[in-house]
């Protein structure tokens, strides 16, 4: 005898609702790409067509399925597994964003900025842990952030580093992730507000340098606050591809070695605050 079908149940756990498509290996990855579709999610909340809240969000259950999905992506970290499974990413988007928090997409955080997405976030802390002092001492040591935006990635990074400067350009930026971040433990995470370009000297120098947002050019200021044995990462304007790529920068005892990796496509960075 065949069982009925069981009845639907409400609310829907949030990790059985969404199916996932895999991009295909080549594809570029697009921080920003899904700014669309969380339009359009904002819309169906405002409208009263969305799933209603109250889904567990904060469940960390929730999380753990992003991070297998994260791991079945070919991520091997398990420090950087643990970061994204400890930080609560829906608290640093706007609420009626909140369900779409723990899929793999960007998303909007105001002043035309985006939160990029898990999987790149996550490619990107992964390089940086495959640097020569963070090798050693299995962690990221001082860290170095250019673009806090909401202040997600530096609080994964607060987990993964012995201590944090994170620059924002963006004032109402800057204080969101301040507000964001409040409660949460870090060791030692500053925020900081003004132009990253310029890195931050009173700290330097930084075991591992991270950018949030893409140039045409690597500012000297990151190299020259880039210490022995460090390693910086950032998406750049790569001239011979005609677009943007992730650069892994070294700091070797003999000089600078550079490497480009994937297709990406970050928001620019910019000069100045504003
Ligand atoms: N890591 C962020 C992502 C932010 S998006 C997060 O987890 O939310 C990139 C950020 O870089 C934007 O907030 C943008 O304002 C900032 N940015 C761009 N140019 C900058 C600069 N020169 N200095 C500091 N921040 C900059």
């Amino acid at each position: 005898m065949t069982r009925p079908p069981a009845p639907p149940r409400f609310p829907v756990a949030l990790d059985r609702m969404h199916g996932r498509a895999r991009p295909a290996a080549s594809q570029t990855l697009r921080p920003q790409a899904p700014l669309q579709h969380a339009a359009q999610t904002a819309a169906q909340h405002a409208s009263g067509r969305a799933t209603p809240s109250g889904l567990g969000l904060d469940s960390a259950a929730v999380r753990q399925r992003m991070v297998q999905r994260l791991r079945a992506d070919g991520v091997r970290n398990d420090a950087v597994l643990n970061a994204f499974a400890a930080v609560e990413r829906h608290r640093f988007v706007d609420s009626a964003l909140a369900i779409q928090a723990y899929e793999d997409t960007s998303l909007p955080i105001g002043l035309s900025q985006t939160i990029s997405k898990p999987s790149v976030v996550a490619r990107m802390l992964c390089l940086l842990g495959d640097g020569a002092t963070a090798r050693q001492q299995g962690q990221l040591g001082r860290v170095l952030e250019i673009g806090t935006g909401c202040g997600y990635q530096a609080a994964l990074l607060a987990l993964l580093g012995r201590s944090v400067v994170s620059i924002e350009r963006l004032k109402g930026l800057h204080d969101k992730a301040r507000e964001n971040l409040v409660g949460h433990r870090h060791v030692d995470l500053r925020l900081v507000y003004g132009d990253g370009r310029l890195g931050h000297a009173p700290r330097a120098p930084y075991d591992s340098i991270v950018a949030a947002a893409g140039g045409e050019d690597l500012p000297q200021a990151w190299l020259d606050q880039l210490a022995v044995g460090g390693r910086l990462v950032a998406p750049m304007q790569d001239a011979a591809r005609g677009g943007q790529v992730l650069l892994v920068v070294d700091r070797q005892p003999e000089g600078l070695v550079r490497q480009w990796h994937d297709a990406v496509h970050f928001v620019p960075l910019k000069s100045g605050a504003a």
